[in-house]
């Protein structure tokens, strides 16, 4: 039997950028007594609070369960996990290691996507929200989100459907800083960081950290196809569910209790 239930965040467990539905936190909160728990995406660690740990906790999470959750940010370049400590507080979430990018690295990143996404027509400057930002230094990956932030899910999710503009931004900035990696993920974003650094890094530091083989572990995720960011986990051989959204990770997850009884 599987030991791991891993999963991308966005359009895996949830509509990308926002929280987790009851629904998907009740059935994580459920596999956290049969399970390790570890989801892995490129968003940031109060992300991962906002989006999956608050409405657990809604879903009445104990504070042991929450030691069965393992939080791999920033594609697994940063791991937390929570201490046990009740009743929870957030500051109880433990760093237990991090890479992150070095400033001339971050420097280099954001110059070449920004001309990128200047040159291609997509660089959507007027259409940010006040006080949000097209790219961010997540630390151990820069990224670029064509609407910021905030932008409505609607909005998002029509802004690229069929991936093409940003497989134009990525082309150009690949010319511009070749000696980076570029991933489309989400709905309208593209991270960029130093070779390896994708989510290969990320498991092969999840299997070391909680001791388990490729074998022991299933992923979901929503971009299993070749340039996505799930991609390298099914090329590194681990057994991989794809997803269309939140609502085939909830009926894969009802299956899975459903036969542990
Ligand atoms: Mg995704």
């Amino acid at each position: 039997m599987k030991k791991i239930l891993s999963f991308d965040i966005d359009q895996t467990l949830n509509v990308a950028k926002t929280p987790i539905t009851q629904e998907v936190a009740d059935l994580l909160t459920q596999c956290l007594n049969h399970f390790e728990i570890a989801p892995i995406s490129g968003q940031k660690f109060d992300q991962f609070l906002i989006q999956i740990v608050n409405p657990m906790l809604e879903a009445g999470v104990t504070e042991e369960q929450l030691t069965h959750l393992h939080l791999f940010v920033a594609q697994g370049t940063q791991y937390y996990r929570y201490d046990g400590t009740t009743p929870y507080n957030e500051q109880n979430w433990q760093q237990v290691y991090s890479h992150p990018l070095t400033n001339e690295q971050i420097t280099k990143i954001t110059a070449a996507i920004e001309q990128a996404a200047r040159e291609t027509g997509y660089w959507e400057e007027d259409k940010l929200p006040a006080g949000d930002e097209i790219i961010e230094n997540r630390l151990s990956q820069v990224t670029f989100s064509a609407l910021g932030q905030t932008a409505g899910t609607e909005e998002k999710y029509a802004w690229d459907p069929d991936t093409k503009k940003r497989q134009a931004i990525v082309a150009r900035a690949k010319q511009l800083a070749p000696e980076f990696e570029y991933e489309i993920g989400g709905t309208t974003s593209i991270n960029a960081f130093t070779p390896g650094m994708n989510k290969v890094f990320g498991m092969t530091h999840l299997m070391e950290e909680l001791k388990v083989e490729k074998k022991d572990i299933l992923y979901f995720g929503d971009m299993t196809q070749p340039g996505g960011n799930d991609y390298p986990v099914v090329e590194m051989g681990i057994d991989t569910i794809t997803v269309r959204s939140h609502e085939d990770t909830a009926f894969c997850l009802r299956g899975i209790l459903g036969i542990l009884g």
